[in-house]
């Protein structure tokens, strides 16, 4: 069987990979797994978005089932508005951080979540296959166009408290949170400073990706606004990115870390993948709460989230996952909670990021074929486990060693023909020693 969902659904560039056949195709599979009932649709800014939306909302249709239209919305806000208006699936129409050559689809089930692997699975097995249902003419579905935008905005509000008013530089790539944030943010703001927040699918004033090389322009608007924070979102808003009042980039594993401190209590569990820094485990171990860890991918966090009822999730990439209000990372929601986070403490946002403990990370890459990453990541894990003071070792994505003031990680890349080592110490002597002790002799 042909694969065609990723990491992150079907995504590639339009016309090739991502065709408008392709699409109508998704949507008969999946109206036909539904068979009746409702499914939300909604886009990012790109300029083949609505094209995508039209083809599948027909193969839908055509399947008797009906398409609730939202328009250009964020991916979060599509997720939780699946959930919320009792939808029987949700369809996003994103390629997320992609250049704008690239679109994608992304299946949601009703409970909020992406659709897991094997959901994916019945899809591209009823897209080879071609058994689609088909309805007489008198079944066919219809669409509505419907404003969830007000209602996610009514219930994410519900969600935090924030007591204070804060100086705040907004930079949306002129992405899909362009229509939501701002509104939002406004409310918590003295003084909202709003950089590129006007949809464009051309992605004109940088790349939709937000790391530090991307928000150069956010940064200086940071200094010169003298803000309190920056703010910055990637093309379809389930990813954030921070700028503190000194205008420095936020690590993502410190912002993870301080999410998770002002969202867990004692017993707590915190679900992220294996290649999370310590200073995860260490901040949610001080404040009572334990780190459970998964598969690379938000997906996977979304999963252990509802296995492990967990009570909060996320990546290092920037997605963070608040299971209480939706299975989706939000980066909305991500940003009130950091505002909530330092009107409760009253502290500057540097200072919350300087409270935590610094680690050393070494990686290194070793390219190989495809079909000889098993066999490489089975040779270095067996090497790994043979150093000394492991205290844990963990196996669910590659192998992962604990040691008392130290990890490293083997895995095989999910997307390229290579291998991944990492390496997280207190220091850079100890980092670099593990690698090297890994690397001998091989
Ligand atoms: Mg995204």
């Amino acid at each position: 069987m042909k694969r065609l969902f990723g990491t992150s659904g079907i995504r590639g560039v339009f016309g090739q990979e991502v065709t408008p056949e392709l699409a109508t195709s998704v949507g008969l599979a999946l109206g036909t797994q539904i068979k009746t009932g409702k499914v939300l649709i909604g886009r990012d800014p790109r300029t083949t978005s609505l094209a995508l939306e039209n083809a599948i909302v027909s193969g839908l249709e055509s399947t008797g089932v009906h398409a609730l239209r939202a328009g250009l919305i964020p991916t979060p806000v599509l997720a939780f508005s699946t959930r919320a208006l009792g939808c029987d699936a949700g369809v996003m129409i994103t390629a997320s951080h992609n250049p704008p050559e690239y679109n994608g689809i992304k299946l949601w089930s009703k409970s909020s979540m992406a659709f897991p692997r094997r959901a994916e699975e019945k899809i591209e097995s009823a897209i080879e296959t071609k058994k689609f249902r088909r309805v007489d003419w008198r079944k066919v579905g219809h669409s509505l166009k419907i404003n969830v935008i007000n209602g996610y905005i009514h219930e994410v509000k519900k969600f935090v408290r924030i007591n204070k008013k804060f100086n705040i530089v907004l930079d949306c790539g002129n992405g899909a949170n362009s229509v939501v944030s701002p509104l939002i943010l406004k409310e918590y703001s003295k003084k909202l400073k709003c950089l590129f927040c006007d949809p464009d699918g051309a992605f004109p004033n940088r790349k939709p990706e937000p790391v530090k090389e991307n928000l150069k322009e956010l940064i200086k608007e940071v200094k010169k606004q003298q803000a309190d924070l920056g703010v910055a979102h990637d093309g379809d808003g389930d990813r954030i990115a921070l700028i503190d009042e000194k205008g420095e980039f936020v690590d993502k594993d410190k912002l993870l870390a301080l999410l998770a401190k002002n969202e867990i209590k004692k017993g707590s569990k915190v679900i992220v993948p294996v290649d999370t820094s310590k200073l995860v485990e260490d901040v949610v171990k001080e404040n009572g709460g334990k780190v459970l860890m998964c598969r690379v991918g938000d997906v996977a966090v979304a999963e252990k989230l509802i296995s492990q009822k967990g009570r909060f999730g996320g990546e290092p990439s920037g997605c963070f996952i608040f299971p209480e209000f939706s299975f989706c990372p939000d980066g909305i929601l991500s940003s009130l909670k950091i505002l909530e986070l330092m009107s409760k403490t009253g502290k500057k946002l540097s200072e919350l990021v300087e409270e935590l403990p610094n680690y050393y990370t070494v990686r290194k890459v070793i390219k190989c074929k495809n079909s000889e990453k098993e066999k490489l990541v089975e040779k270095y894990s067996k090497k790994l486990k043979r150093i000394e003071g492991i205290r844990k070792i963990i196996q669910v994505d590659g192998t992962r060693v604990d040691f008392k003031d130290a990890w490293a990680l083997v895995r095989a890349s999910g997307t390229e023909p290579k291998i991944r080592i990492t390496v997280e110490a207190r220091n850079r002597t100890r980092a670099n020693g593990i690698l090297k002790e890994l690397l001998e002799h091989s």
